[in-house]
Parts: structure tokens; C-alpha cells; sequence
């Protein structure tokens, strides 16, 4: 088939999503409220979901998928638990905002709280990117520093001094990423590569006493999945603590869904400040940060750093996290999702032993990632060639028609949640070689 008639096929099978797509061009900018739904990466209309069941999600034109995308990482428990509807719905019928504060929220801190060992306070706010702002406005407070060091490859949201170019493997001033901001706003912002513990000692020895926090995902699952050795992240804490600069762990993603303690838990390491998102809030929109106490201290009305919002600690949002974090207790469910994990790697290594093109399955839990770069899963990020990303795309497509629905991203790790079946994983390995075949 031509690509004319490929995308022709699936306008026909996607009628109804292409008709709302149409719609929202006109009014939304891109159709979407999220850059990458909009299915850049790999060509076509994006699917208009209509509701989602357990693994499940239906679109608009009443096709159903696998899903591996589980709303970015949220979903652990699959889509609309029973559970978290209950916890919900009652919390809604008592009414669905105060702006003042509720038992629930005071549950779900003391749940972080126990839960993870750098956390003595909490502050809950309405998504990720808000956490990790005022988690470096904390940090910068508390030492009286200016300067932020960050990852390439790493990604904390799109806060003016964190939207910065993903270096060339090289320490860099910060460059803004994105039109809008300011090279002002990013001048104190320094990227480094990942696993690189030479190149972060020589920043520390060249500013290391005006760095105020270097921030990391413990588990970078935003450029791909690209685990980090022990020893690098070992020695952000040490040299962090000998200059005096805060460590901060964004936990967004991995926050209880690689363990109970998140990536700090499967690591041993012990951070300053810890950034929570998705699963806390079972699918609603929340956010946190943390740390010790001396230093959240700093934060209004006790300190001098302000920091506020009118659905933070939102009631309904608290009820969903604390169901999830419940449901996750209640099935042991951090043992379960490594289980699941290993299934499907156990299922995919055969089917990936002898591939067409460079593929290579990066897992931690129940994270996973397909990496089609030639030169293989690494630890640092590396831009896809063009030929890889359209591999990527083919795929992609291969693998919605038959039925499952993976991040429209070469760049994104895939999730599982606790709602995906043995079945489901045998759909996915049964799906992948003729998705891989359908690959030119
Ligand atoms: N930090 C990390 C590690 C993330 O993955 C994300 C979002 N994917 C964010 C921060 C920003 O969270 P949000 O989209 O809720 O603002």
C-alpha cells in the first residue's frame, strides 16, 4: 500500500476521532491540549478516547486498544478501578472543593510520609511541573544559591529554567529549548550528561559553591528508558552534599510504581527533596514535593517562600491517590508488577533475538521501553536518525491495528499497570513480529 492509501485506510477506520480532530484544529491549537497526543512522531490522526477499562481503551469510533500508555504513567491500577470510582464519587457527593484543608490530604502526606524515608513533609499542588518549580524555588531559598544543574534527557516539566536544549554530551550553558523563554530565565540553569560523574565533578569544582540543588530522574523514562548505574547516581549524592547543594529526585514517574519508596527505595539513595506526580493522584491531577522537614520549613506561611494554589490538596484528587495508594498496598502490587514485567520480557526475548533492524527492550518493573536506536539502549540521550524514528512510526501504526495502543513516541517508556493479564501480554507478543514484519 502507498502511504496515500495507508493513512486513507485509517481515516475510514478512525471516522469519528478524525471528525473531532477536525474540530479541535480549529479551536485548540495543534487539536490537542498536550503537544505529543497529537501523533507528530509517527503520522496520522490522533485516537479520541472515549473511555477506558481496566487495560483497556475505547475510542471514539467504539475500536478498543491494549493499553500501554495508561495516561503516562497514572494508571497503575488500569483504567476507571473500581476502587478509585468509589472513593471518587463519595468524595465528589460531599462536595468537590473548600480551599481550606481536608482530612484527606493530611492521609495522603502521612501515606508519603511512611512511605518514603527523605519525605518528613509534603506539599501537594496540581501537576508535576508545579512540584518541580517549587521544589527548586525551596532548594534555592534554603541555600541561598542560584544555580540548577539538570540532565539532558531529563524532563520536569515545563518551567521556564527547566525547558532547556538537551545537551550534546557536553556541560553547557543553558540554552532555552523552547521560543518564549528567555535566555535569562535559563542562565542558571546548567545541563550535563547523564552517566557522567566526571563532568559533574568538574562543574562542582569550577561553581560547585553556587549550585543550589542538581535535579535527576533516579529512573529517566522520558527519553526513552535509560537506567542509570548506581555509581553515578551515588556520586550526585555525595558530591551534592560536599558542596553544600540539595539533591532533588523527581520521583513524577517513578514515585510508587517502581517500589514503595519509588526510584530513592530501588537505588538505596536518599534524596534532599523528592517531586511526586501521577500515581499519587490515581488520575487526577496532583502533584507533591517533599523533604526533610528543616528544609520544607522554608516554605509560607512558617518561611519565607511563597508557594499556593486554589486546588491544591483538592479533595477528590486526595480520595483517588489515596485509593490507588490503598489498592497498591491492599495487592501487593510492586511484587506483582515485576512479575508482569519479567512475563513480558520473558515473552519478547525470543521474539527479539534475531531482529530485522537494531531493537533492543529495556524493562525496570513495570516500565518498558523499545529502543530502535542502531547503536543500541545506552544510558545516555541520543537523538533517533530519521530512518530510526520512521521505523518507530511504521510500527507504531502496525501495532494500533492490531489492537494496542503504545505512546505516539519513539522517546516514550511504555506502562504497565496492575490491570494487564497474562493474556494481555501474550496479545502484545503475539502482536509484535507481524508489527515488527510490517516494518519497511
Ligand atoms: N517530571 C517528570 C519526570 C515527568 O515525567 C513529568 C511529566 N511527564 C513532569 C515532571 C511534569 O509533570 P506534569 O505533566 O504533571 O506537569
Amino acid at each position: 500500500m502507498t502511504q496515500r492509501s495507508q493513512d486513507g485506510a485509517r481515516e475510514v477506520l478512525h471516522a469519528r476521532s478524525a471528525e473531532l480532530y477536525t474540530r479541535a484544529c480549529r479551536v485548540i491549537p495543534g487539536g490537542v491540549s498536550s503537544p505529543v497526543r497529537a501523533f507528530r512522531a509517527v503520522g496520522g490522526t490522533p485516537l479520541f478516547i472515549a473511555r477506558g477499562a481496566g487495560a483497556q481503551v475505547f475510542d471514539a469510533d467504539g475500536r478498543s486498544y491494549l493499553d500501554f500508555v495508561g495516561s503516562w504513567g497514572p494508571l497503575i491500577l488500569g483504567h476507571a478501578h473500581p476502587a478509585v470510582i468509589a472513593a471518587v464519587t463519595a468524595a465528589l457527593a460531599r462536595g468537590s472543593t473548600f480551599g481550606a484543608p481536608c482530612a484527606a490530604e493530611v492521609e495522603l502526606a502521612e501515606r508519603i510520609v511512611s512511605a518514603y524515608p527523605a519525605a518528613e513533609q509534603v506539599r501537594f499542588v496540581s501537576s508535576g511541573t508545579e512540584a518541580v518549580m517549587s521544589a527548586i524555588r525551596v532548594a534555592r531559598a534554603f541555600t541561598g544559591r542560584e544555580l540548577i544543574v539538570k540532565f539532558a534527557g531529563c524532563y520536569h516539566g515545563h518551567a521556564d529554567h527547566l525547558l532547556v536544549a538537551a545537551g550534546s554530551g557536553l556541560a553547557t550553558f543553558g540554552r532555552p529549548s523552547s521560543a518564549g523563554v528567555p535566555e535569562a530565565f535559563t542562565a542558571h540553569t546548567r545541563v550535563l550528561p547523564l552517566d557522567g560523574e566526571q563532568a559533574l565533578a568538574e562543574l562542582f569544582a569550577r561553581e560547585g559553591e553556587r549550585v543550589a540543588a542538581v535535579i535527576i530522574e533516579p529512573l529517566p523514562a522520558n527519553h526513552g528508558l535509560l537506567p542509570q548505574r548506581r555509581e553515578f547516581l551515588e556520586a550526585l549524592r555525595r558530591l551534592a552534599s560536599t558542596h553544600g547543594a540539595l539533591l532533588i529526585f523527581d520521583e513524577v514517574i517513578s514515585g510508587f510504581r517502581v517500589a514503595r519508596g519509588g526510584a530513592a527505595e530501588l537505588y538505596g539513595i536518599t534524596p534532599d527533596l523528592v517531586t511526586f506526580g501521577k500515581v499519587i493522584g490515581g488520575g487526577m491531577p496532583v502533584g507533591a514535593f517533599a523533604g526533610a522537614r528543616h528544609i520544607m520549613a522554608r516554605l509560607a506561611p512558617d518561611g519565607d517562600t511563597y508557594q499556593a494554589g486554589t486546588l491544591s490538596g483538592n479533595p477528590v484528587a486526595m480520595a483517588a491517590g489515596l485509593a490507588t495508594l490503598d489498592a497498591l498496598e491492599r495487592e501487593s502490587a510492586w511484587a506483582q508488577l515485576e512479575s508482569r514485567g519479567a512475563e513480558l520480557e520473558r515473552l519478547l526475548a525470543p521474539l527479539l533475538a534475531r531482529p530485522r533492524f537494531p531493537l533492543q527492550l529495556v524493562r525496570v518493573g513495570s516500565l518498558f521501553w523499545l529502543s530502535f536506536h542502531a547503536r543500541g539502549a545506552s544510558r545516555t540521550a541520543a537523538p533517533l536518525a530519521s530512518v530510526e524514528s520512521a521505523r518507530f512510526a511504521a510500527f507504531f501504526h502496525a501495532m494500533l491495528e492490531r489492537g494496542i495502543y503504545l505512546p505516539p513516541s519513539p522517546y516514550e517508556a511504555y506502562f504497565l499497570s496492575l490491570a494487564h493479564s497474562d493474556r494481555d501480554l501474550a496479545h502484545f507478543a503475539h502482536a509484535l513480529p507481524a508489527a515488527l514484519a510490517a516494518v519497511p
